[in-house]
């Protein structure tokens, strides 16, 4: 059983016209579990707010705060990229408290996996600031309540940007590994370089995967097979939390790369064997631009936790990055010789 999350206060984030980060993008998202017939496997699960308390583990409550103040004025542009309106303030407080409902539902047994269909985005942002389409880092906000429980938390992020909120949240804090495969060169944020691994007490929780432009479905399997998986292994997950952007596909106006739908469906399927168990994983909307994309990639992928055989798309090669996964196996191994 595949736990869905979404909310019509989604869709009163209001990002403007002609923005990418639209409203349309969830309903994209949705068809996806439509598309490959999910149909009984899935049931839709009702996110709860983030509470004060849950939210200020990420955010100083001074920053909750002026963003609450900041929309109930009625919102407008924080920087090029980002925006918010009147409806953001409590669409934020649902983005990241679907986490919170997703694992208590998890816990209580109800699903295998569970996929969260939320905006705004999460992964850009900042413990104190808005950046890149994010306001509140829900992924974060679940990574850090699920730390401060005692559990060993894996985020593994495959959305085309290198989510540099996750990872300075999480810098130097060895309870949750962050795994980042992105594109990398002359692209936002500019951030997710190899040789960044985490502060000094968390060297080797962040793993970092710089892909070039043009990179293809085979070399992140590479990449997962061989420096994920034993990187996973070594750390011990006790929960598995994806930021589940699907920008990587080759039909996306914002990016380079050159993923397709069966490409996602191949990650998800080897993502799933890195939680302890079943009911220990929860994907993230974060990016997608293009709304077919979105839907085939996320049927596809949630269809491949669900062993349905739903594959819109074949698997994609012969694209660079071979070299990053070979300097990134080298690395961790200079790390373990440490
Ligand atoms: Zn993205």
């Amino acid at each position: 059983m595949l736990l869905v999350a979404t909310d019509p206060a989604f869709e009163q984030h209001d990002t403007g016209p002609g923005h990418p980060e639209r409203a349309r993008r969830l309903a994209a998202a949705l068809e996806g579990p439509t598309a490959a017939g999910l149909g009984d496997a899935v049931r839709l699960l009702e996110p709860r707010e983030a509470t004060t308390e849950e939210l200020s583990r990420v955010h100083p409550v001074d920053y909750l705060e002026a963003l609450e103040r900041f929309c109930a004025a009625g919102g407008g542009d924080i920087d090029g990229d980002t925006r918010a309106s009147i409806g953001s303030w409590r669409a934020g407080k649902l983005a990241a408290g679907a986490g919170m409902s997703a694992i208590e539902a998890l816990r209580r047994g109800e699903g295998d996996a569970a996929f969260l269909a939320v905006r705004p985005p999460g992964h850009h942002a900042l413990a104190n600031r808005p950046m890149g389409f994010c306001l509140i880092n829900n992924i974060a906000v679940a990574a850090a309540n699920l730390a401060e429980q005692g559990e060993h938390v894996l985020v593994l992020d495959w959305d085309a940007h290198h989510g540099n909120g996750t990872e300075a949240i999480f810098w130097d804090d060895p309870r949750v590994l962050y795994v980042s495969a992105h594109q990398y060169g002359s692209f936002y944020p500019g951030t997710g370089a190899l040789d960044d691994v985490g502060g000094p007490r968390a060297r080797g929780a962040t793993l970092n995967l710089p892909f070039p432009s043009g990179a293809t479905g085979d070399v992140y399997l590479k990449a997962l097979d061989e420096v994920v998986a034993p990187a996973v292994e070594e750390f011990v997950p006790t929960w598995v939390l994806v930021s589940a952007g699907y920008d990587a596909h080759r039909a996306d106006p914002l990016t380079g790369l050159r993923l397709s739908s069966g490409d996602f469906a191949d990650m998800a399927r080897r993502v799933a064997r890195f939680a302890p168990q079943p009911g220990r994983l929860v994907l993230f909307l974060e990016g997608g631009y293009d709304l077919d994309a979105l839907t085939t990639s996320v049927g596809a992928s949630l269809a491949a936790l669900l062993d349905v055989p739903y594959r819109p798309e074949e698997a994609t090669s012969g694209g660079p990055g071979a070299k990053v996964v070979e300097a990134a196996r080298d690395q961790r191994a200079s790390l373990n010789a440490i």
